[in-house]
């Protein structure tokens, strides 16, 4: 028998399938193998079987062993792979790593063993005791620890009768030690937070739409607190039944625990979780979990859209517009469309959850392409909470320097008093964006990249958010020497200082990628918040999302322009969703809420849409402007970044790029709304100069986007990388 095999070498030139002989029975498709390449041994996935083969025989080189019994790709993950070498533009080695736990590779970790010991079968307590010399008191004990507790964990017994104890009672056949897998299963204390509710009307006309739609995908579009997370537990709990599992994704590792505990509380050992907060055993073992369909519910950040789960009845993909969801490295994937390829192969439905869907979606749900079902109040009818606007200009007119309004003073003054809680939300960590010099106006930078470092206050040091490298802090300017520096710009540890001042007697908390840096710090923080243990947390986007506090009665938007300032298409959009989404953490139990928004403009379209939460007003001017303008979902905007640490090689290979893409560009003019060519936005990053090739082409031409992928891709070198993002989320 003959094994086509990729084997697991990230490079265009061995971007093909091999053939090895086999005649071992374990060769299976999916099956992870060893095979001889060139001098050496590398791993390799089996993605076809055949009986015979069309090379010479004496040519082809015997597999040379078998990793796991289980194939570890099931033929869903090899059709998988394949369409994402395709649409992704990768090598089919690169697409297969998404489908694997890093770890697994190289055999960098196994399954766990740990060694217990039981009394022997037939054994009679008594008897064996009265057998014992009287000073054997600790061999006594442990039997009559094992008679009363049976198996236990072999260090255990070591540790507590010493191991001289335990390998006598061994060798006198008392005790058996036998050897067994244990499972390092993440969150084992989450706590049960299952309630039970009776679905509202307007939930199950929710349910009963999604379900009985002919449409593959339904977009959801419920207002925060409109009770989606029931509708999707409920969507779960159908799919089970059938005998059908379920893939639940969320936009951020800091929000899987909550939903873990939720689905916990509902479907106990049946659901695992993968995300890359995980530690390494962690991940492996829930990864087998799943492909030992020992649990068929999966929740998890993006990457678990590949989990190895088969048969799904349902995925939903909670908070679709985040742009998590689109993979910034390669591969650079779309997770809704990677859902779509599942769903249609295993003939299962996609939930795309959101109260304030991507344009995208909502045109293809106005259009009729996705079942669209809306739920426009929140349960029980609670009002959204009122927002008002804090006009800062007038603030800075009158004085006030401090990163607060006088009226979100106030409003959280009242707030602490009545023993509720607030939120204040702020999109920058540290404690300022930038350190400038007075003197001279030197800003200080990171000498890796073309970028402004950040002061964190904590460990007296500046880094770039960039590259994360970390600097001293400077007590004079690295340019002219003067001492005089100046902060520009408010992070999120400065505003925990701030209201230490204000409020002295409130307990803060803080929680941005700084103090959550351990696996469970996320975690850690929202459930000591949700316990009431602060009164006040402080936080960047990450707050923003999904959490459901009943005791907050504030939240603070001290910067709501912030993204509004940002050089991209989608920024009108971004700041939409996040005010609508921070908005949403505030009055969801009996109090009604408040949300303070601060800004410089008060006036802007976009702000005013998001206070009124006038999604549809907001949708309906944004399209137009993006059909006006030509860009997404009207157009897709794919950039060449040419990147080296070279200046001028960089520059030579933008230069040969253009010039061969002229020539595509000229044939298809009618297909091209833009086509330049210059330096990225960040012109040097991690100490590699970047230039880009940036167009906007007609919409989903894969024609097109091909040739452009074609043309390009062969400039790759060693020193000068190429890559094609096509409607990517960050063009930096
Ligand atoms: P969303 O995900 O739409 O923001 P949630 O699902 O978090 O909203 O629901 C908001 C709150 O309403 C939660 O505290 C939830 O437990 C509660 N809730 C949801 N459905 C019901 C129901 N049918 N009856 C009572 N409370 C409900
Ligand atoms: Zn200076
Ligand atoms: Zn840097």
């Amino acid at each position: 028998m003959f094994a086509e095999v990729i084997v697991d070498i990230i490079h265009y030139e061995v971007d093909k399938i091999f053939e090895y002989s086999f005649s071992d029975c374990n060769v299976q498709l999916g099956s992870r193998v060893l095979v001889p390449f060139g001098a050496k041994y590398v791993e390799g996935i089996v993605i076809k079987i055949n009986d015979e083969s069309n090379y010479p025989i004496e040519k082809i080189k015997p597999v040379y062993k078998v990793l796991e019994e289980t194939p570890a790709l099931t033929k869903e993950s090899i059709s998988l792979m394949e369409y994402v070498t395709k649409s992704c533009y990768v090598t089919k080695a690169s697409a297969l790593r998404l489908f694997l736990p890093s770890e697994m590779r190289k055999g960098r970790i196994k399954e766990k063993f740990t060694l217990f010991a039981e009394l022997k079968e037939n054994i009679d307590v008594d008897k064996v005791i009265s057998a014992l010399k009287s000073s054997a008191k600790k061999q006594r004990d442990c039997i009559l620890f094992l008679g009363e507790n049976g198996k236990t964990e072999l260090s255990f017994l070591n540790k507590e009768f010493g191991s001289s104890a335990v390998k006598s009672l061994k060798d006198k056949e008392i005790i058996s030690v036998i050897t067994e897998q244990t499972f390092r299963s993440p969150y084992k204390n989450l706590g049960n937070t299952g309630k039970q509710v009776v679905l509202t009307n307007n939930q199950l006309s929710a349910i009963d739409s999604i379900v009985n739609t002919d449409k593959e995908i339904t977009l959801l579009h419920g207002v925060t607190g409109s009770g989606k997370t029931e509708i999707y537990l409920n969507l779960i709990d159908r799919a089970i039944k059938d005998g059908k599992s379920a893939i639940m994704l969320v936009p951020e590792i800091s929000l899987t625990p909550q939903m873990l505990a939720q689905l916990r509380a509902r479907f106990s050992e049946n659901v695992s979780i993968l995300h890359s907060g995980l530690s390494a055993g962690e991940r492996f073992d829930e990864w087998w979990r799943i492909r030992n369909k020992e649990a068929n519910i999966v929740i998890g950040a993006r990457s678990a859209i590949f989990a190895p789960i088969e048969n799904i009845g349902i995925i939903i993909i909670d908070e679709e517009h985040d742009g998590s969801y689109i993979s910034e490295s390669s591969p650079r994937y779309n997770t809704i469309d990677v859902a779509s390829f599942r769903a249609k192969y295993n003939g299962g439905k996609i939930v795309l959850g959101s109260a304030t869907p991507s344009v995208e979606s909502y045109l293809l749900a106005k259009n009729g392409e996705y079942n669209l079902v809306e739920l426009k109040d929140r349960i029980n009818k609670k009002p959204l909470p009122e927002v008002e606007i804090a006009d800062m200009r007038n603030e800075v007119r009158r004085g006030n320097n401090s990163p607060f309004s006088s009226v979100l003073k106030s409003e959280l003054s009242d707030c602490l008093n009545k023993g509720n809680q607030a939120i204040l939300f702020l999109n920058q960590r540290g404690y300022s964006r930038t350190v400038i010099c007075t003197e001279c106006g030197h800003v200080q930078k990171c000498s890796d990249c073309d970028v402004s470092l950040t002061y964190h206050y904590e460990d007296n040091s500046l880094l770039c958010h960039y590259c994360g490298a970390k600097y001293k802090m400077i007590d004079k300017c690295t340019n002219c020497g003067s001492k005089y520096l100046k902060y520009g710009g408010i992070g999120t540890e400065k505003i925990v200082l701030e209201l230490h001042k204000l409020f002295p007697q409130a307990k803060i908390l803080r929680m941005d990628r700084d103090t959550t840096q351990s696996k469970e710090g996320h975690f850690s923080i929202l459930s000591a918040f949700a316990r009431h243990e602060a009164d006040i947390l402080v936080g960047t986007q990450m707050i923003a999302k999904g959490h459901d506090f009943p005791s907050v009665t504030l939240v603070g938007i001290l910067d709501a322009d912030m993204s509004l300032h940002f050089a991209d298409y989608r920024s009108a959009e971004r700041t939409f969703q996040l005010i609508t989404q921070v908005a949403g953490r505030s009055g969801r139990a009996d109090e009604t809420g408040k949300v303070v928004l601060q800004t410089y403009q008060p006036d802007n379209l976009v702000l005013k849409r998001a206070i009124q939460y006038d999604y549809e007003g907001f949708y309906k001017e944004e399209i137009a402007i993006r059909k006006a303008t030509a860009f997404p979902p009207y157009t897709d905007i794919v950039r060449i970044l040419i990147s080296s640490e070279s200046e001028d090689d960089a520059l030579i290979v933008t230069k040969a790029v253009y010039q061969e893409l002229s020539f595509v560009h000229e044939t298809y003019r009618d297909k091209f709304r833009f086509f330049g060519c210059m330096k990225a936005p960040i012109k040097k990053l991690q100490n590699k100069y970047r230039f880009q090739v940036l167009m906007r082409i007609n919409a989903k031409d894969k024609d097109l986007t091909d040739k452009i992928f074609i043309t390009v891709n062969k400039y790759k070198s060693s020193h000068v990388n190429v890559v094609m993002e096509i409607n990517s989320n960050n063009l930096s």
